[in-house]
C-alpha cells in the first residue's frame, strides 16, 4: 500500500515537471518571425479587395485573402501620445519599441530619448535582422527599427542612423533624399559603404553580393538617384515586394534564428489618395509577400511566426449605402474598366474621383488617417497570444518572450 502510494506520489512529480517543462518550450521567442505592415489598411480595406478577389470569381462574396485566413485574428488601438488619430512613425514607434510617442517622432519618446526596438534585443541574441519595405528605406515604418528622431520628414538624417543597426539586410525601392534635401550631402550609396553596406540595385547584383555581411536591396530604376516619393500608378517593371522577400529569405538562409519587418506602404499612398483601385491592387502584392512566408511557415510550421497588422486605418473607407448608391460586388466593373480605361494611370481629379467612387459605393471620409483600431492577423509559433483587444503597444512583447 505505502509502495503504490510512493509510486503514484513520483508519478505526480514527473507529469508536473513534465507540464512545467513543454509549458517552459512554447513559452519561447519563435526562432523564425515575420511581421507585415499594411501601412494603413483598416477593415473596409480588407474587405474592399476581398470583394474586388469575389468578383474576379463572378461571386457575391466569400473570396478571402490569405492572411483573412490565418487562425487568429484581434484588434490593436492605434493613438500615439499626444493625439487620437496617429501618424506612421508613431504607430511603428509603438509596436517597434512598446512605446507610445508623438506623432512625428521615430524611435524617440516624448522626451527625446531613443526608444530601443525589439528587433535589436532579438539582434544581440543572435537573429538575423531584415527590414524591407515596397516604399523608401526611410519611410517612417522601416526606419522606426533603426533610426531616433524628433522629426520623421528628415529623410537623409535617418538614413545617417542606418548603419548602427547593424542588420543583415534592408530592401525596398531605395531611399528618399538620395543625397540630402538639397542634394549636396554624400549619396547614399556612398556614406552606406563608408559604413559596411553595400548597395545593389536589382535581384542580379544582390544575388551576386550575398557573400557580404550587410546588403542593401534597392530597385534598378533609382540607380544613384532618390527613390520615388509618392506614386500612385504601381512601377511594374519593379521587383515586387513578394520577390525582394524571396531574396531576403535566400540570403539569410535557415540555419539562424530570423525576424523580418516587411511593409507593404504604398496601401497608406493609395488611401491617402482616395484611389480605391489601386489601393486594392497594393494590398494584393502585400498578400502574395505574405505568401512567400506562409511557404516557409509551411516547411517549418513549429518555429515560425508571422504577424499581420496596420500602423492605422486610412482614408475612413466605408463599402456604403444611401439613397442614391450602394456598393455591389458588380461596380468592380465599371471601377475596373474606368482604371484600365486612363491607362492604368490616375487622372481623374479629386472631385471626379469621389463622385465616381461614390457611385460605386465608396465613401471616403478624408484623406488623412483615422483613429479606428486596426485588425492584427497571425499564424505559427505563439500565434495564440494574438486575442482580444490590444493596443499597439503590446505587439512587441506578444512576440518576443524574455
Ligand atoms: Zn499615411
Amino acid at each position: 500500500m505505502a509502495v503504490g502510494f510512493l509510486v503514484l506520489v513520483a508519478l505526480l512529480i514527473c507529469y508536473g515537471a513534465i507540464r512545467a517543462s513543454l509549458r517552459k518550450r512554447a513559452d519561447v521567442t519563435p526562432k523564425y518571425i515575420f511581421l507585415f505592415i499594411g501601412d494603413g489598411m483598416g477593415n473596409s480595406h480588407v474587405a474592399a479587395a476581398e470583394s474586388y478577389l469575389s468578383w474576379k470569381k463572378g461571386k457575391m462574396g466569400g473570396e478571402q485573402l490569405l492572411f483573412t485566413q490565418f487562425p487568429e485574428l484581434c484588434m490593436a488601438s492605434t493613438y500615439s501620445a499626444d493625439h487620437q488619430v496617429t501618424c506612421s512613425s508613431a504607430s511603428a514607434t509603438a509596436f517597434s519599441s512598446g512605446h507610445k510617442t508623438n506623432n512625428n517622432f521615430i524611435g524617440a519618446t516624448p522626451d527625446s530619448l531613443p526608444t530601443r526596438p525589439f528587433s535589436m534585443d532579438l539582434r544581440d541574441k543572435g537573429y538575423k535582422i531584415g527590414i524591407m519595405s515596397s516604399v523608401p528605406i526611410n519611410h517612417a515604418t522601416p526606419a522606426a527599427f533603426y533610426a531616433h528622431q524628433t522629426d520623421r520628414w528628415g529623410y537623409y538624417p535617418i538614413t545617417l542612423q542606418l548603419p548602427a543597426s547593424g542588420y543583415n539586410f534592408f530592401a525596398g525601392p531605395g531611399f528618399a533624399e538620395y543625397a540630402g534635401r538639397d542634394g549636396s550631402r554624400k549619396p547614399t550609396d556612398t556614406f552606406l559603404a563608408e559604413n559596411g553596406y553595400t548597395v545593389c540595385y536589382g535581384p542580379e547584383e544582390f544575388r551576386a553580393n550575398m557573400d557580404k555581411d550587410h546588403l542593401v536591396f534597392c530597385q534598378e530604376s533609382n540607380r544613384g538617384k532618390s527613390a520615388n516619393e509618392y506614386t500612385i500608378d504601381y512601377d511594374t517593371s519593379w521587383t515586387p515586394l513578394s520577390e525582394m522577400l524571396r531574396l531576403g529569405l535566400e540570403y539569410l538562409g535557415e540555419r539562424d534564428p530570423f525576424f523580418i519587418l516587411c511593409e507593404g506602404g504604398e496601401i497608406d499612398w493609395c488611401a491617402h489618395e482616395n484611389s480605391v483601385y489601386p489601393m486594392v491592387q497594393a494590398i494584393l502584392r502585400f498578400d502574395d509577400a505574405i505568401r512567400v512566408a506562409y511557404e516557409f511557415y509551411q516547411a517549418h510550421p513549429d518555429e515560425t511566426l508571422i504577424v499581420v497588422t496596420a500602423d492605422h486605418e486610412t482614408g475612413g473607407l466605408a463599402l456604403g449605402y444611401n439613397f442614391d448608391w450602394q456598393f455591389s460586388v458588380q461596380d468592380w466593373d465599371r471601377i475596373e474598366a474606368e482604371w484600365v480605361a486612363e491607362g492604368c494611370r490616375d487622372t481623374l481629379s479629386h472631385e471626379d474621383r469621389m463622385r465616381f467612387q461614390n457611385q460605386c459605393g465608396f465613401g471616403w471620409t478624408t484623406n488623412e488617417h483615422t483613429g479606428a483600431p486596426v485588425p492584427v492577423y497571425a499564424i505559427g509559433k505563439g500565434a495564440s497570444r494574438f486575442r482580444g483587444r490590444i493596443d499597439n503597444t503590446q505587439i512587441p512583447s506578444l512576440i518576443v518572450r524574455k
